[in-house]
């Protein structure tokens, strides 16, 4: 049972560590944030919701985002098309935004590394760029339970002028066959749905509808079919932290995804959906202190799936 003296000292063990890594540097509006941040929140299942820290501090939801749009995608186009024709099922071992892998594999290895993720948007129907957004935005805030998320226009500014390694993957994929669709618009879907802010709060929600089966615990209401919100744990447990995933595995042991923004949505199945937030990355891109927090939950709840 967690209390909140349990999540103050996780947050304290989490702040041993948060001078070890550094923020993402890739844009300004990552790199100058204050990397001692550090944040939690919990969602039970009970309905239930525990804070401490930096719980409510906004930041880009970055590739934790890749959910968001694979329950789009998944319930566009459906699993057996999406798994067997654009991304396989697999982790790679390689960095999130490598491009190895993709003149000798017909398709990209899963839907979280950077290929896999801009093919996963490619496959979200709408008229435009403009309607596959506000379909994002309308069901995030949905999972989320939070109406007010919206785009950081700065950061999506800064992604779209410094994404050439990302516009390099869309185009080979578009050279494959692989990617639907224009690839600029693509791409610019892409860019805005890693720039939307939110809190560690807004994760530890959508956590708990993946902790739920797919069902919102306050409303009742379901936001996922649980099949595919199964498919989702999975997929977070074997790819979702990177090239770190066995090891968090090992440490941790329940699905998680992090993104380079500090976030981490973590998912104990029936029991509650964590979230957390520490800008300071490890070498992986992992948030440092938010990994400790979790090692130090999984280890205090014995709540580990191992
Ligand atoms: N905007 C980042 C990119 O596409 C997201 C990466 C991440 O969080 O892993 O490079």
């Amino acid at each position: 049972m967690i209390s909140q003296d349990c999540l103050h000292d996780a947050l304290s063990y989490g702040k041993c560590f948060t001078g070890l890594g550094q923020p993402a540097d890739y844009i300004p509006e990552l790199a100058r944030v204050n990397k001692h941040q550090l944040g939690v929140s919990i969602v039970k299942l009970d309905q239930e919701i525990l804070n401490e820290g930096d719980y409510d501090r906004p930041f880009t939801i970055q590739s934790i985002s890749k959910l968001v749009s694979l329950i789009l995608a998944l319930h566009d186009r459906g699993g057996e098309y999406l798994f067997q024709d654009k991304v396989g099922v697999e982790p790679t071992g390689d960095p999130f935004n490598s491009i190895i892998k993709l003149e000798t594999k017909t398709r990209p290895f899963n839907p979280f590394i950077n290929a896999g993720a801009i093919t996963v948007a490619s496959c979200i129907d709408g008229r435009d760029t403009e309607e596959r957004f506000a379909r994002f935005l309308t069901y995030i805030r949905h999972l989320c339970n939070n109406e007010s998320i919206c785009l950081n226009e700065n950061v999506y500014l800064s992604e779209k002028s410094t994404g050439d390694r990302n516009r390099a993957l869309a185009y080979y994929l578009k050279a494959s066959g692989i990617l639907e669709g224009d690839v600029e618009d693509c791409l610019d879907f892409y860019f805005r749905m890693c720039s939307v802010d939110v809190t560690a709060l807004d994760i530890a929600n959508l956590s708990a509808v993946l902790a739920n089966h797919g069902t919102n615990p306050f409303t009742g209401e379901t936001l996922i079919e649980p099949s595919c919100a199964k498919a989702l744990r999975a997929l977070m447990l074997t790819c979702g932290m990177y090239d770190g995933s066995g090891r968090f595995a090992m440490k941790v042991g329940f699905p998680a995804k992090s993104g380079v923004g500090g976030g981490i949505a973590a998912v104990v199945v029936d029991q509650m959906g964590i979230g957390v937030y520490g800008p300071a990355l490890d070498e992986k891109g992992n948030s440092i202190g938010g990994i400790k927090i979790l090692e130090y939950l999984a280890k205090k709840l014995d709540c580990s799936l191992f």
